[in-house]
């Protein structure tokens, strides 16, 4: 089912029972009894308090190590002490820690076969690898149980705000499920076991979002799932004809696959008139965040552990890349795992309530970034376009150290004010001896998975 030409030739009635089957398959694999008991289980120790999730952690970590340890010939060539269980759970999980290097994705991506654990038979094992654009490849293996947890984590969100499994809901995800050569209506298709309503990403054109807009006024669904940068156009579209929906229609946004960019989060908010719950996972299945209404991101204790290697700090967070502990997958555990995003996480509790570890964000991959001239590696620049609202898109190029290209769809209103103002902002981050070549465009093209990126830099990701 991926716009392939056997189900590009199928009437739309076909295609739509192929969507059901596909379907079908996916939610047997993930909502397993195993899936249904942790979720009951995770519903109660979520909310529970800080020393219980700890103590937790504490004894899903020992189990871990001790696996590790006998099953898998990377960890027992290093010869760590067995894992030791301390009453102050804290103190337990970082004495077990410690002993571990950081594991850094080149070690894995070398030799990733030794990190398969004997103790599994290996024929009952899901394959997977990661995704992105760029950068590697990892081959990845994966036990049903890891993938149960892993919707575990999401649907622990979900259920806590009031969402159902099987209540209506609409995905504008990466698959295609509408041939590229179909010009008009209907772009979406319908799982209906699961009563899920697929929108196709790749059919967004100015000339088609008015059957998007009317479709998302017309539907059954209870909440959206997907691609923010997605949500964002139909958003955008919603607003532009004075259409936003209206309020309780959906109980949730969920995003999912991309970073939740700070220019296309009001706008989203605004159109669709229902939180944005946002969520962090790595296709390891060694993550787990999820949001929160106070805009916040909540590490999935039960599922693993993560630490900060601290290269800034203030008084309120401590910020760096992410080693993370997945406690998930017996496939191939991942301990002390560099896994590439960097993240801050506050000192404080969140005033939301929910216990445990808070990050105020996570993002950057390395080719997110924008390096200066004199060699300063600069992220988060998504955040230049947040208070212009005379830009309605944009995305910033970099192909040479000196020059970056912004491209902008601009809006009615903007002027030569609005672009002074913007120059500054950029300036303000990069600094005056970068060139900026301003581009105005009427479209930004998506990945060819569909996914927006905001910042893409060749000499941040060779650097
Ligand atoms: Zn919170």
């Amino acid at each position: 089912m991926n716009g392939d030409s056997l189900y590009g030739a199928l009437p739309i009635p076909l295609q739509n029972l192929a969507c059901t089957y596909a379907g079908w398959q996916r939610a047997r694999m993930r909502y397993t009894p195993y899936f249904h008991q942790t979720l009951a289980s995770w519903m109660e120790s979520g909310w529970s308090s800080e020393e219980a999730l700890r103590s937790l952690q504490q004894a899903r970590l020992i189990s871990l190590v001790e696996r590790a340890r006998e099953a898998v010939p990377h960890y027992a060539s290093l010869d760590v002490p067995p894992p030791v269980a301390d009453s102050d759970p804290v103190t337990g999980i970082e004495k077990i820690l410690d002993a571990f290097p950081v594991l850094e994705k080149t070690v894995y991506r070398d030799a990733p076969e030794l990190f398969l654990s004997k103790a599994i038979d290996h024929t009952t094992l899901i394959k997977g690898k990661t995704s992105g654009t760029t950068g590697m490849a990892l081959p990845l293996w994966y036990t049903r149980e890891a993938v149960a947890e892993e919707f575990v984590a999401v649907w622990r969100l979900r259920v806590h705000h009031g969402i159902q499994l099987g209540d209506p809901h609409l995905t504008l995800g990466g698959r295609s499920i509408v041939p590229l050569n179909q010009i008009k209506a209907p772009f979406w298709r319908r799982n209906s076991w699961a009563k899920q309503t697929l929108f196709s990403l790749y059919h967004m054109s100015v000339d088609n979002l008015p059957a998007y807009v009317d479709a998302i006024h017309e539907t059954a669904a209870t909440y959206i799932q997907g691609y923010p940068s997605s949500f964002y156009l139909l958003g955008r579209a919603m607003l532009e004809q004075g259409r936003p929906l209206p309020k309780g229609k959906f109980k949730a946004v969920l995003p999912s696959s991309e970073s939740l960019l700070a220019f296309h989060a009001e706008v989203i908010t605004t159109a669709f008139n229902a939180p944005i719950l946002d969520r962090y996972g790595a296709s390891e299945l060694a993550v787990s965040m999820t949001g929160c209404r106070e805009g916040h991101l909540h590490v999935d204790m039960e599922f693993g552990i993560v630490e900060v290697e601290v290269e800034e700090e203030t008084d309120e967070w401590v910020r760096g890349p992410l080693v993370v502990t997945g406690f998930a997958n017996d496939a191939t555990p991942l301990i002390r795992y560099k896994i590439g995003d960097v993240g801050t996480r506050s000192k404080q509790s969140c005033a939301c309530g929910r216990p445990g570890d808070v990050f105020l964000d996570v993002d950057g991959r390395v080719e997110d970034y924008v390096v200066t001239p004199d060699g300063r590696w600069i992220g988060r620049l998504d955040h230049i376009f947040k208070e212009q609202r005379d830009i309605a898109e944009a995305q910033i190029l970099q192909d040479e150290a000196d020059a970056i290209e912004v491209r902008l769809i601009r809006q009615p209103s903007f002027s030569d004010d609005s672009e002074a103002k913007l120059l500054r902002e950029i300036r303000s981050r990069l600094g005056n001896d970068i060139r900026i070549d301003l581009n105005f465009v009427d479209e930004i093209p998506r990945e060819a998975n569909g996914k927006f990126r905001a910042v893409k830099s060749r000499v941040g990701r060779n650097g």
